[in-house]
């Protein structure tokens, strides 16, 4: 089979089985077949090698494939990939232990599910439990999953009006002011729901001491904090958990995407002891999963928590986040399409003035060797977050084909 006969029955077999208006989206966008990944590279099915700059929106922390989790999976799969569940399991054991010694605060207990929106899932319910009361407070672009009871905090109408109406009593502020959340809070909010920097809003760090104001007000006001850092956990931002950088922790935190070091999928939602008591006590099994906690996936995260460690991949976040921040304002300098550079560590996002300008921008870098893509909630911004062991070479390169991309899109529109 040749490499474009292979890509026609690929893209033949989504638009009949797999979801066609999305399959036919991509094609026309450009999409390879993915074929292997190593590093901070993709490889196509024309052999084409990608530098991996979207990093599956946050799973890839670990860049592709890393030789130390993805042994730690294999020895579990060789032993015993799942639980039989009615056993202890030593893997979730360890993990749980683990994460309550490199979470902040207070936060101890961990209940285990497969995904970010089952993680947040988790959290809405052990508030409303924990709390007696029923209301949420958001944020407007915020993100946190599409099931029913997560899109019910995510702050998009577009993804919410189709399925309304969802769990009610869930309201939105701007993100970023703590006064708004202060005003809004009542008797009956169960939590006050953020992400430490909006991802799929588009990459909004809010103004320095907004979180701690948060655990301030939901301190003053009785009422729960839970922060999603299912993009912004496990080093992305320059610390382990975007919230590190304030000192603050909140009552539940979400976690997911690169957990798994970009092996195994799995979702944590780790709480206090005094969260966890009034989910539970009564009833051990009040909130459960199948696959949850199961022995393969918690051994992927115990090795991906190690080699953050042993790599220093904090450090190298917070380094690399920096150059490439600078390289990619200095790639774009003097632009009339770009309007703003931004983020924090190797959570970074490069913000558009214009709409529409974002997909032709991607194409051309796409041609060029270096994905990236837009994030969900506001198309005008393009994420960079790349692997977090990307190398300067790597980062300088990715900065500057991006502003050849730029340049060469600028030069399409002049003379259309
Ligand atoms: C991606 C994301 C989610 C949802 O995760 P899924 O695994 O896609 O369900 C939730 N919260 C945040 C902040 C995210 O970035």
């Amino acid at each position: 089979m040749t490499s474009d006969e292979r890509h026609a029955a690929v893209l033949s077999r989504y638009t009949d089985f797999v979801n066609p208006y999305l399959g036919r989206l991509m094609a026309f966008a450009g999409f390879g077949v993915e074929d292997h990944a190593e590093g901070c590279y993709i490889y196509d099915h024309e052999g084409r090698k990608l530098l991996d700059c979207l990093g599956g929106y946050g799973v890839f922390s670990l860049g592709h494939s890393h030789p130390k989790v993805v042994q730690a999976a294999k020895d579990q799969l060789d032993k015993m990939p799942l639980s039989a569940r009615a056993f202890f399991s030593e893997r979730t054991a360890e993990l749980a232990e683990k994460l309550a010694s490199i979470t902040p605060g207070n936060l101890q207990l961990t209940f285990f599910s497969n995904s970010g929106a089952e993680s947040v899932e988790a959290a809405l319910k052990f508030a409303r439990a924990a709390s007696g009361s029923t209301e949420f407070i958001s944020t407007y672009g915020g993100f946190h999953g599409k099931t029913l009871g997560a899109l019910s905090v995510t702050g998009r109408k577009k993804y919410q009006s189709p399925f309304e109406p969802l769990i009610p009593g869930a309201k939105f502020v701007e993100f970023g002011d703590a006064e708004a959340v202060a005003s809004a809070v009542t008797e009956y909010t169960a939590a006050v729901i953020v992400e430490p920097i909006q991802g799929e809003g588009g990459i909004i760090v809010p103004p320095p001491g907004y979180l701690r104001d948060l655990r301030e007000v939901c301190d003053k006001m009785g009422t729960l904090l839970i922060f999603d850092e299912v993009q912004t956990g496990m080093a992305r931002t320059g610390k382990m958990f975007g919230c590190d950088h304030e000192g603050v922790a909140p009552d539940i935190m979400c976690l997911a995407k690169s957990l798994g070091g970009g092996v195994m999928p799995i979702g944590a939602t780790i709480c206090t002891q005094r969260v966890f008591d009034k989910v539970y006590s009564e009833n051990p099994l009040l909130h459960t999963s199948t696959f949850g906690g199961n022995p393969t996936a918690c051994a992927a995260a115990f090795a991906t928590i190690e080699v953050i460690e042993e790599e220093g991949l904090c450090e190298k976040a917070e380094t690399m986040g920096e150059i490439l921040k600078s390289a990619l304002k200095k790639a774009t300098e003097g632009s009339e399409l770009i309007a703003d550079v931004r983020g924090r560590g190797l959570m970074l996002g490069v913000e558009f003035a214009a709409d529409e300008v974002g997909e032709l921008v991607i194409s051309q870098m796409n041609k060029r060797g270096l994905i990236a893509a837009y994030t969900l909630n506001n198309p005008r911004v393009i994420r960079f977050e790349p692997p977090l062991t990307i190398t300067e070479e790597e980062a300088v390169w990715a900065a500057n084909t991006f502003g050849d991309a730029v340049r060469e899109t600028e030069e399409i529109l002049t003379a259309l």
